[in-house]
Formats: structure tokens, sequence, C-alpha cells
């Protein structure tokens, strides 16, 4: 049966370390609960199993107690990272009161940053803020046919270039997210379009981080992952955008992938996954294009993997529909 979530506790606290001022420091990362992503009533986005982690009738004072615990676990990390399971700029999530409380209780940190879509990012509310505040935007595409047909994004590549514009006008920083490889396309489109929304994202951002498509429960894309029409991207794809993007943009590139090695997550063969993705973590913190060298078999079998894909023009998995014999082939 499944437990029973308070309210008023924090969904998940952890440290990690991340970047604030151009050095590698520790981070503390809260995720609150509450009413969570209004754009969920309209359907949610493709991907998101944000739905599970949201309550509804989260109280201000549910939220007090939610940084009251923060506090008490807080140690004088110079990034804080405050995560909702939505927008933190929406006042139905987080009461304009509270929002201010919040960022008030650390506004001794050198940065935090927090997530909003871009309708809550108005001149008001940009104004409200201290300056080391970064918003993270959930761009996912420069595409607009991406975003409205295979993510469900429910606003424009515009409507974020708007929002990020403001915010860098304002003084403040920006984390833009792309996702790479959303449902409906080839390795080889998705790698593409991940390049194409970094340089469209460059100019407004501060990083752009890139998160592989993470096959979350209960979502659209679990459904045709199941039904082996979807497999989540290669860490060889992750590598490859990192490398065509490398030198070209001066935002800072980075990702962590959620799931990463696992089957609904980026992954290679099996066995390189764990230095692959060190690679990757390594190249977060040194922007360097020599800290991607890896290498392993499987990297053939990605390649050949991505030929097959535009001879079949399909983007279903064929890692599982063929047992790997005809990609081996073609
Ligand atoms: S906007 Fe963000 S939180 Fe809301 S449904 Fe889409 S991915 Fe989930
Ligand atoms: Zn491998």
């Amino acid at each position: 049966m499944k437990e029973k979530r308070s309210p008023s506790q924090l969904e998940a606290l952890w440290k990690e370390s991340d970047m604030a001022g151009g050095e590698r420091v520790d981070a503390m990362v809260m995720i609150m609960r509450t009413n969570g992503c209004h754009w969920v009533k309209h359907g949610g986005c493709t991907m998101c199993g944000y739905r599970e982690a949201s309550l509804s009738n989260v109280t201000e004072d549910d939220l007090q107690r939610q940084l009251d615990q923060a506090l008490s676990r807080y140690k004088g990390e110079p990034f804080v990272k405050m995560y909702t399971s939505g927008s933190f700029l929406d006042d139905n999530e987080v009461p304009p009161a509270m929002r201010e409380r919040i960022l008030d209780a650390f506004s001794g940190c050198k940065r935090v940053i927090f997530e909003s879509r871009p309708e809550f990012i108005t001149p008001d509310t940009v104004g409200s803020l201290p300056s080391n505040v970064t918003v993270a935007l959930g761009l996912e595409s420069s595409n607009p046919d991406v975003l409205e047909t295979s993510i469900h994004k429910g606003f424009t590549p515009s409507d974020i270039q708007r929002a990020g514009t403001l915010l860098k006008d304002s003084g403040l920083g920006v984390r833009t997210y792309l996702l790479l490889k959303p449902p409906f396309m080839t390795e080889s489109m998705a790698i593409s379009d991940t390049v194409e929304s970094a340089r469209f994202a460059d100019p407004f951002s501060d990083e752009i981080s890139i998160n592989p498509l993470n096959v979350q429960r209960a979502t659209y894309v679990e459904r045709l992952w199941k039904r082996g029409e979807f497999r989540s991207p290669w860490i060889w794809s992750l590598i490859e955008v990192f490398r065509q993007l490398s030198g070209t943009v001066s935002s800072r590139l980075i990702s962590s992938p959620s799931g990463g090695g696992a089957m609904r997550g980026v992954h290679n063969c099996g066995s390189c996954d764990r230095a692959a993705l060190d690679a990757i973590e390594r190249f977060c913190y040194t922007q360097d294009p020599a800290d991607l060298d890896v290498s392993c078999g499987c990297v053939d079998r990605w390649r050949a993997y991505l030929r097959s894909e535009e001879i079949l023009g399909s983007p279903a998995d064929l890692d599982r529909d063929f047992e790997n014999e005809l990609v081996l082939r073609i």
C-alpha cells in the first residue's frame, strides 16, 4: 500500500556539490511538497512523473514547517537548491509571503536556484527576487513542434526566450534545461535537436543542463517504453551533444542524469556506463572535452543503432525488437 505523505514534510533533502561563482562548492538540495504544477491539470508533459510527488491542500503553515526542517539540517552550504514539483514562482504552490521567507532564510548564500514555468516570470515577480537567485527554465527543445506535440509543454520556445532575457537583463542567473530525446525521435534527431536547442538558449543562459529522458512511472512515455516504442538515450549520444557544443557556446554545459545506467535512464551496454557517466561528471566541472574520452566496444553498436534507425525511419527500441541482430548487420 502506498505510504501516506504528510504535507508538512519535505519530500527529500540531500547534500551534494555544484558550481557557484566559478568554484565548486557544497550544496543543499531541498525538494518541497506543494500543490504541484498547474500544467498537470491540463494533462502535463509527456515525460513528467511529478504528479506522483505533489499533493493538494498544502498550506502556508505546511510550507513553513518544511522550511524549518530544511533550516534544521542546513550547515551553511553556499548553494541551496529549492525545488518544488512545479514552479516556485506560482503563488498557488508557494504563496508570495512564504516565498519571501524562504528566500530571506537563504539570503546569505552565494547562490540559490529554483525552477519556474515562464508564465510566472513577470517584471513584478522578477523585481522582487534577490540577486543571488538563479531561475531554472525547462525549455526542453527550441523546436515549437517538438514542444507542442512530443512533449505537450504548453508554452513556446519564445515564451522561454522572453523569460530568460528578462531574468538576465535583471542581473539574475539562468539555468536552462534541455530534454535529450523526447518521444517519437530517433537517436540522431535527438542529438541534433538538443544541439540546436542549446544554441538557441545560449544567449539568455548561464548554464545549459541537458537531461536525458528518464522513463518515469505513470507517464505517457512509460506506456511507449513498455510497448518497446521508446529507448532511453545512449550515454554516447549525450557525450556527442557535449562534443558538438563544446567551445561553441558561452554557457556552462552540465548534466546530472537521473536514472543513469538503468534501463529507464540514459545507458550504454552496461559495462561502460559508470565510466561514461563519471566522464560526464568530470566534464561538467572542467568543461574540457578531453574529459569525455571513454572507450568501449559498444560505441560501434551505438553507431549501428543510429544508422539502423535512419534506414528503418523508426524511433522504436531496436535493441529490444531485433535483439541486436538486425542492428548489427545494417
Ligand atoms: S511543466 Fe515541469 S512540472 Fe509541470 S508537467 Fe511539465 S515537466 Fe512536469
Ligand atoms: Zn559499453
